[in-house]
Parts: structure tokens; sequence; C-alpha cells
């Protein structure tokens, strides 16, 4: 271990993500591991983002985000998930989801507080909260429905409980929970006297007209969820990074006291864009999530034509296979999948800390239709070398 580095860093490995992509180029792979899509996102909002840099200021907006992008924002979650935000009181603008999940963590945990996870989780989280001193309580959910159980919750909860971190839809199972199951955590929640920090980064990625809830939603949350949210996944922008905070005042408060020695502030051309993106009518965000859902279709027939076993995926860009019977685990599976068949995809092992879940391989399919019927011809390879 390096003298100078801080225990939670110091053996941590590079974020699987990373190791992925530059395997992938490496390799010219086709690359369905790191979740990005193939096209440039939508024409109007990068227009929008290239004449607000001509336009608008670029010096330092406001620290809590610029007034027109906090108010689109309270805007498009009234009318899509008929949530009440005061955007002046409970809305900031954050460099991305990261950040803000890395400043409610340190807002929020106090040293020795118990954190109660649910893998398999984001490879951000673990290290995020034992940075802030947490102590970790994992519930683990299994596949393929990866459903939340009460006496799991049971387990995991004590009287040391303070904070609750969801991901929901859940990546990398590409699950969205059932009320019921977001029912129990609030239960759980409203118990222990818990905050619960929900990355719903994938609210809008959601398919066969499944609806999403926000957790902040549901009797009793309002006052005790921290929503987060990406303009990097509602726009198929992932390289934008502008995220957003929900959150009532006094937790907005702490938050913004976090968020101010972050990173303090956004690019403004990138906030003006967003501002405007999230005006858009809900048939963009039906085509949006009807094309990801033929995508979904096209990739999970080729492998399942193939002979794979494909679980299924409610929302996100992913989808996993079942690699148990070629009898190797998800990560030497995936090492030999990029190296000897071109094609990069995500061990799921990467995200679960307790759980031995070593059999699902995790791929993106949004991507074109050539690059999925692509990477379904070279995993034909794959599957005849046996
Ligand atoms: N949370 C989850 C669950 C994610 O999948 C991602 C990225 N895909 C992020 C957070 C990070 O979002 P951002 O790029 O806005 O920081
Ligand atoms: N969230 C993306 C994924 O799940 C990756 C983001 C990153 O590389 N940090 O693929």
């Amino acid at each position: 271990m390096d003298r100078f580095a801080h225990p939670v860093f110091a053996d941590l490995p590079e974020t699987v993500f990373e190791t992925m992509s530059r395997l992938a180029r490496q390799h010219g792979a086709i690359n369905l591991g790191q979740g990005f899509p193939d096209g440039q996102g939508p024409d109007d909002v990068r227009a929008a983002a290239a004449r607000a840099l001509e336009s608008v200021s670029n010096q330092y907006p406001p620290m809590m985000g610029l007034p027109s992008l906090r108010t689109a924002v309270a805007a498009h979650y009234r009318a899509h998930q008929g949530l009440d935000l005061d955007p002046e009181r409970e809305v900031m603008v954050t460099s991305g989801a990261t950040e803000a999940l890395a400043g409610a963590l340190m807002a929020l945990i106090r040293p020795g507080d118990e954190v109660v996870l649910f893998e398999p989780m984001y490879d951000a989280y673990l290290p995020l909260v034992r940075r802030a001193g947490g102590v970790p309580r994992f519930v683990t959910l299994k596949p393929p429905h990866f459903r939340i159980e009460e006496a799991a919750l049971a387990e995991a909860f004590s009287e040391r409980t303070r904070l609750v971190l969801l991901n929901n839809p859940l990546n990398p199972s590409a699950t969205v929970f059932p009320e019921a199951d977001l029912a129990l955590v609030a239960a759980f929640c409203r118990r222990h006297d818990a905050v619960a920090v929900c990355d719903e980064v994938w609210e809008h990625v959601i398919f066969d007209r499944r609806r999403h809830v926000p957790l902040m939603a549901l009797p009793g949350m309002r006052e005790r969820t921290v929503k987060i949210g990406s303009a990097g996944k509602i726009f198929s922008l992932t390289g934008w990074k502008v995220g957003f905070v929900m959150a009532a005042e006094p937790l907005m408060r702490v938050l913004s006291r976090a968020h101010q020695f972050l990173t303090f502030t956004t690019p403004p051309n990138l906030q003006e864009a967003v501002a405007y993106g999230l005006t858009k009518d809900d048939a963009f965000f039906e085509t949006m999530r009807d094309g990801l859902g033929r995508s979904r279709d096209r990739l999970a027939r080729g492998l399942s034509d193939l002979g794979f076993t494909v679980l299924p995926s409610a929302g996100t860009y992913f989808l996993s296979i079942d690699i148990a019977g070629f009898g190797e685990g998800d990560s030497a599976f995936c090492e030999r999948m990029v190296r000897e068949h071109g094609v990069a995809g995500i061990p799921v092992s990467a995200f679960y800390e307790r759980g031995d879940v070593t059999n699902l391989v995790r791929l993106c399919f949004a991507k074109n239709d050539a690059t999925l019927d692509a990477a379904i011809e070279r995993l034909a390879g794959l599957v005849h070398a046996g």
C-alpha cells in the first residue's frame, strides 16, 4: 500500500468500465461494455449547447445551477413524475450524477454510520461510502429477478442505520423495482429514521410501457429522500456530466455545502442546453425508449438464437447473459470474449461485494443495428469455439 494513500483508494483496482474500454480499443473489439450509445444524441440539444457557448456567459454560473435549468428540472419532474419541487430551494445542478452521489454521501454520512447498500451495486458506491466513514450493510439481490425482500432488509437495518443508497432502475441487472419493493424500502427508512439516496439516472430508460415511480413519491419519503438524475442518460449524451439533485430544503442545505467545495459549478452552456432539452414533449421520450427497446430485443433475439440464456431487461442500456454453461467465471469469460472474439462486456461480479454471482455478463445494447449484428456474429464464433 502506498504510504501516502488513503486506505480506501490505496488498493482499489481501476474501474471495470475503464479497463474494458481500454481492452476494447487494444483489440479492435466492439464495445458492449461501458454503457454509452453509438449515436451523437439529439441534434437540437447539441445545437442549443453550441449556441449557448457563443451567446451566454462562460464565467462561473450560480453555485446551485442556472435558474433556467433548475426551473426546467422542477417542471420536468412535475410533468413526468408528478413531483412538486421548489426550483429555488429543492433543486441543485451537479457535474453528473457521480458528483451528486459523492456529495450526498460526504454530506450525510457521519463516521460509523451504517449505510444499507443493495448489490449488485454501481461500482462507485462502496468506495464513496467507505471514504465518507460509512459502514456498509449489504442486501444481496439474486438473479434472475433481483427482488427486494423484507427478511433481507430486516437483517441489514439496525439502530445505527443512517442512510440507504438505492439505484432504481438498477444498473447492471436492468431491474425496474415493483412498487411493492419500493414500499418495503420506504417502510424501513421510516421505521429507522434513515435518509434514502435514490440514484434514478435511468428513470427515462424503461421499456414495455412501464412507469418510473420515484422513491420520493412514496408516503413519508418526501422529506427523507435525495433524488439524483442525469442528463447524460436522459439525452444519450453520457460525456456531458450534467446531473441534478432534488431534496427537501433541510437536506438540500447540507448537500449544497458539499457541492460548493467539490465542483461548485457545471459548464453553463451545457446547463442551458439541458434546460432546453427537458422541455421536450412526451413523444421525444417515447421515441427514445422505443428505439432502445427495439435494440434490446434485437440483441436479445440474436443471443437467444445462439443458445445464450438472456435475462430480462426492463430498463437501462443493458441486458445480461448467463454464461454458466461455459465452465469459467464471468471475468475470465469477458477477457476471452474481448481478446479472442472482439466483443467487450462487463462481468457482473464487479458489482457484487458479498454475493457470489459470477455467471453473468452485462452487454450494452444502446448501439445501432449494424453494431449489434456484428457483435452477434462475433459471438457466434465464441459459441462455436466452445
Ligand atoms: N449511477 C448509475 C447507476 C450509473 O449507471 C451511472 C452511469 N452510467 C452514473 C451513476 C453516473 O452518471 P453520470 O455520468 O451522470 O455521472
Ligand atoms: N455507468 C456506465 C456503465 O454502467 C459507466 C460510467 C463510467 O464509466 N464511469 O457502463
